[in-house]
């Protein structure tokens, strides 16, 4: 259990990879290019474990314990003893292929290179090193010490033993692997976002109210919200940068991005982060 974990990138997910590492029993190197972005995964980290303390589903020492393995570090050196390292930096093809070339100079020949990337190709990801073998895919869920699903996304050329370790490792950090091949948005989001799209669609058609679609995907299948309200919550910037790739990737016009969601995303109106998509967010 003394295996390092490198992780690069404190935000939203990195921070929360780094969490449920550490918690494992993982020694965990977590970089970012600031360290006022490392204090600010470092305080997220704090907080979600402070939950787990004060409803007594971890104990104070323990939580001393997982933070106390953990070095939040701006120096990518640091990350060149890691086993395994997962990348979690802003979802851009150019800034992510650099990453990797830099950790394929850095890091031992066994290592595996992981991407949690939403879109783009982990074949590609792949190309920028001389080990694609030894990269892949592994798509954690917001927010990561919740979400129990990981996609394990194998590129072209992974191997069977890089899929093996990295399958082997994901459910040490108790969560459930589900293996699919690379192509774009996965399997993930080439279901949910024409769903989502769909709904979009028929708001923009008039074919009922934004509370009647999410009423009726609510209620007739047992979705915990409706399609617009979790489009607000994923980020309607996000929903259309992801429906582009689909579109041009798949090239099918079926992922066409609705006219009604350009607009929305052109105005601002980026869902809850900006305080208005679908629906309005006074807190914001
Ligand atoms: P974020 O913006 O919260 O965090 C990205 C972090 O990467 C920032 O702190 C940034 O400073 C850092 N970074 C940028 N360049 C770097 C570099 N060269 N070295 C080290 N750190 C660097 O983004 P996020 O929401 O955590 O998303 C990260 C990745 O996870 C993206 O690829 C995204 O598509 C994917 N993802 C996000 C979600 C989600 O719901 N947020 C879900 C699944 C997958």
């Amino acid at each position: 259990m003394t295996e390092t974990i490198g992780v690069i990138g404190a935000g939203t997910m990195g921070n929360g990879i780094a969490q449920v590492a550490a918690r494992a029993g993982y020694t965990v190197v977590m970089r970012d290019v600031k360290d006022e972005f490392l204090e600010r995964g470092l305080k997220s980290i704090d907080r979600s474990l402070q939950r787990d303390v004060d409803k007594a589903r971890l104990a104070e020492e323990e939580k001393r314990a997982i933070v106390g393995r953990i070095t939040a570090t701006t120096e990518l050196g640091a990350l060149e003893g890691a086993a395994f390292v997962v990348e979690a930096v802003t979802e851009n093809f150019a800034v992510k292929s650099e990453i990797f070339r830099a950790l394929d100079e850095l890091c031992r020949p066994e290592a595996i290179l992981a991407s949690n990337t939403s879109s783009i190709s982990i074949t590609k990801l792949g190309g920028a090193t001389r080990r694609p073998d030894r990269v892949i895919g592994m798509h954690f869920r917001n927010p990561v010490p919740v979400m129990k699903l990981v996609e394990v996304i194998r590129g072209i050329a992974t191997s069977d033993e890089t899929y093996a370790r990295t399958h082997a490792l994901t459910e040490r950090l108790e969560k459930i692997p589900l293996e699919c091949n690379d192509s774009p948005g996965f399997v993930s989001n080439r279901v949910l976002m024409p769903m989502i799209n769909e709904a979009i669609f028929a708001l923009h058609e008039s074919v009922a109210t934004r509370e009647a679609i999410d009423g009726i995907m609510k209620l007739g299948m047992n979705h915990p919200m409706g399609p617009l309200t979790l489009a607000d919550f994923i980020g309607l910037d996000v929903c259309l940068a992801i429906l582009n790739v689909l579109h041009e990737e798949l090239g099918d016009p079926k992922y066409r991005p609705c006219p009604l969601l350009k607009r929305y995303v052109d105005a601002g109106w980026l869902g809850r982060k900006s305080g208005r998509g679908f629906y309005e967010y006074s807190d914001k």
